[in-house]
């Protein structure tokens, strides 16, 4: 008899992953015991070695050429070993599993200064890529309590399965984002310095956060009169142009909305939200 899965309370993707964990240690803690339960669990399925090649929703751009093709690697047991090592926080663990578990992005191996200048979206594309070169393409849950009739379900989910949101144009990287009073903000998606700056923030403070992206991301200001300010100071910018700015920023980042799985379970006929955590990608290791 297998014990209910209990799915963890922290999301480290998608709409929060600017925001950082609530509770690093309670996230670690919950990362420790859904590792644990499955450490004995068996041998990896491979699906399919070939899709080891992904291409990026962005990539990097070299001498006025973009490069989309990324390849990455089956992690080994040495990969393991430093990913528990790296243990004290989910970004870290994300960062060492994007360090080993991709060899290249365009002709460039992947190092720091690479994985910091992607975009967020694409880390997380590389992440989901990762998962399917080590333990396949499907996460199987096991016991599920449904959170409406509270039946436990067995599903399969396909990595494919969760959305995904395109660029419309990939070399497009800056966008007017119209603001009250027919001002408009030129702005950049955030990547992994961005993320890591805001994550360095260390009180909690969420509007700090929001600073720390805004004042990274919003390139400059228009006013309706034509005056133009040039990198904004986030925190003169109102509230409500702020909320509007982080909108975009959030909607518009490409990649997989792990937090946005959801399900129709037969039996009550309700959807059913399930956020895919790098806990649950991961729980083979
Ligand atoms: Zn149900």
């Amino acid at each position: 008899m297998t014990e209910p899965v209990v799915l963890p309370n922290f999301e480290s993707f998608g709409d929060q992953a600017l925001k950082g964990l609530e509770s690093p240690e309670e996230a670690t803690a919950a990362t420790q015991a859904l590792l644990k339960e499955d450490r004995n669990a068996g041998e990896p399925v491979i699906d399919d070695p070939g899709q080891n090649h992904i291409t990026l929703e962005r990539g990097i751009c070299r001498e006025g050429a973009w490069y989309r093709e990324a390849e990455v690697r089956e992690l080994t047991g040495a990969d393991e070993e430093a990913i528990a090592a790296a243990g004290s926080s989910s970004y870290k663990v994300f960062e060492t599993l994007l360090l080993r578990g991709v060899r290249t992005v365009g002709h460039e191996f992947m190092d720091r200064k690479l994985a910091s200048e992607l975009l967020i979206g694409d880390r997380e594309f590389l992440v989901m890529a990762i998962r399917r070169a080590t333990f396949g393409n499907d996460l199987e849950f096991e016991q599920l309590p449904c959170p409406d009739c509270g039946e436990l379900v067995d599903l399969t989910v396909p990595l494919d399965a969760i959305p995904f949101t395109h660029l419309p144009d990939p070399e497009q990287t800056e966008y007017d984002v119209p603001l009250r009073r027919g001002a408009a903000a030129t702005v950049r998606l955030p990547t992994g310095a961005d993320q890591a700056a805001v994550l360095a923030i260390k009180d909690g403070n969420g509007a700090k956060q929001d600073s720390e992206v805004l004042g990274r991301c919003v390139l400059r200001v228009r006013q309706a009169d034509g005056s133009v300010t040039k990198r904004p100071a986030a925190t003169s910018l109102s509230m409500s142009d702020r909320k509007t700015i982080l909108k975009f920023l959030t909607d518009t980042q490409p990649g997989p909305r792990y937090a946005d799985f959801t399900f129709v379970h037969d039996t009550c006929g309700k959807e059913v939200t399930l956020p895919i955590s790098l806990a649950v990608l991961f729980r083979g290791m």
